[in-house]
């Protein structure tokens, strides 16, 4: 869903574009092939060993029941719970020596069975607008990347919630590469809380799962991610203020109606014609777009939010006439709002954006209609980190000692 973008009013969003094997059981169509050699990446990684060879765990990884049933077991009261999460989705510490108010002996007891790893930048690029880009290294040496996005006193983060995507957009760089794995919910998170540190703490207004991948296809893990930026605890972020970015995972959509928070959702659509969207998006062929519509209909329904639906305008593919009236009769009467994106371009692609002209003429023609739609200006275009253009690289470096 990588579109690091953000709309005219100010408001980001993106478009073209984790304790727990479980991350890895709730993948959706192409993503699963690459399932077992993921599974088996963060095997490797989880399974970390002290001196005595005893198997330690990435703290980061317990929900908050299991870290309280952690505790108990160590004869701890539950109140430690609250205490550690704090320093952990709050803090972002990497080391238990930073946990100042736990006493020294509870620190080497908590060292004993855990580690906390805190990904570094293996690269960071700053664009003219004020856009940070950063490639992140987790610690099984895979690499992420994130943009941070400040205006005004605002900061606006796009994270990923995979390594890569499995779903191919023709348009887009991180389809080109394919999936490496899915991320765990603290693998997502800590993409956000190192955004903010690197912006000297500025408060986060609002986040977008727009990075690499298709986070409804890591259900789970986007899920629990969400909650933790939601959390008081963690980022304390409003969920209206929380977007996730799904290329049109029906089951999955159908899933996330039914969750309680205010999340907001955005679908890249790129086209309202079948066989143009199976062309751009092959990733979701199996979904069609007389589905998706149905089942946008029923999310409104439960909801009562209005998602709002991706295009990126690319010249002579989906800008055609033909295509603007297809748009218009899937939107026309229903509760939505359209981000029109004029494509960013990726190196070796033969697909080249639309003119301003023409996408001005596809806002007139959405109004005409009744539909609200804006033209998002990208940000973050001369360091390749605006829609589309977020690439998975490998690194080199070997895995950072954990704490
Ligand atoms: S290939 Fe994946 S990351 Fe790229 S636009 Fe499609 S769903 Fe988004």
């Amino acid at each position: 869903m990588c579109d690091i973008t953000i709309k005219q009013s100010n408001t980001p969003a993106c478009a073209p574009t984790p304790a727990c094997a479980e991350a890895h059981a709730h993948t959706v169509g192409a993503g699963i092939a690459t399932d077992a050699a993921t599974n088996a990446a963060n095997e490797n990684a989880r399974a970390h060993t002290n001196e005595r060879e005893t198997p330690r765990t990435n703290l980061r990884r317990l929900s908050h029941d299991d870290l309280v049933y952690q505790l108990k077991l160590m004869h701890l009261p539950a109140f430690r719970a609250k205490q550690i999460e704090d320093w952990l989705w709050h803090y972002n510490i990497g080391s238990f020596d930073d946990m100042t108010n736990i006493s020294k002996a509870l620190r080497a007891q908590l060292a004993k069975q855990f580690y906390l790893y805190a990904p570094r930048a293996i690269n960071k690029q700053v664009s003219q607008d004020g856009s940070r880009k950063y490639l992140l290294l987790l610690e099984d040496g895979i690499s992420v990347e994130c943009v941070g996005m400040p205006n005004g006193d605002k900061l606006s983060v796009c994270v990923s919630s995979q390594a890569g995507c499995a779903m191919g957009c023709v348009f887009c760089a991180t389809g080109k590469a394919g999936l490496r794995r899915n991320l765990f919910a603290d693998e997502i998170y800590q993409q956000a809380l190192f955004i903010r540190d690197d912006f000297d703490g500025m408060r986060i207004s609002n986040i977008v799962l727009m990075g690499q991948g298709e986070p409804l296809t890591n259900y789970t893990q986007a899920l629990r991610a969400l909650r933790l930026f939601n959390n008081p605890l963690g980022l304390g972020i409003g969920a209206r203020h929380l977007t996730l970015s799904t290329c049109g995972i029906i089951p999955n959509i159908a899933k996330f109606a039914q969750e309680e928070e205010q999340f907001t959702l955005a679908v890249s659509l790129h086209s309202a014609v079948q066989k143009t969207r199976d062309y751009l998006m092959p990733g979701v062929k199996k979904f069609s777009l007389v589905n998706l519509y149905n089942m946008m209909q029923t999310y409104v329904q439960k909801t009562k939010r209005r998602p709002s639906y991706e295009y990126a305008l690319i010249k002579g593919v989906n800008d055609t006439p033909e295509e603007l009236q297809a748009l218009c009769d899937f939107c026309r009467g229903t509760l939505c709002h359209v981000n029109l994106i004029q494509l960013n371009e990726i190196d070796d692609s033969p697909f080249k954006p639309t003119s301003e002209k023409r996408a001005q003429e596809f806002v007139r023609a959405l109004n005409a209609c009744g539909v609200e739609a804006t033209i998002r200006v990208s940000r973050g275009q001369d360091i390749d980190a605006a829609c589309g253009q977020l690439q998975q690289r490998s690194c080199p470096l070997n895995k950072q000692k954990r704490s």
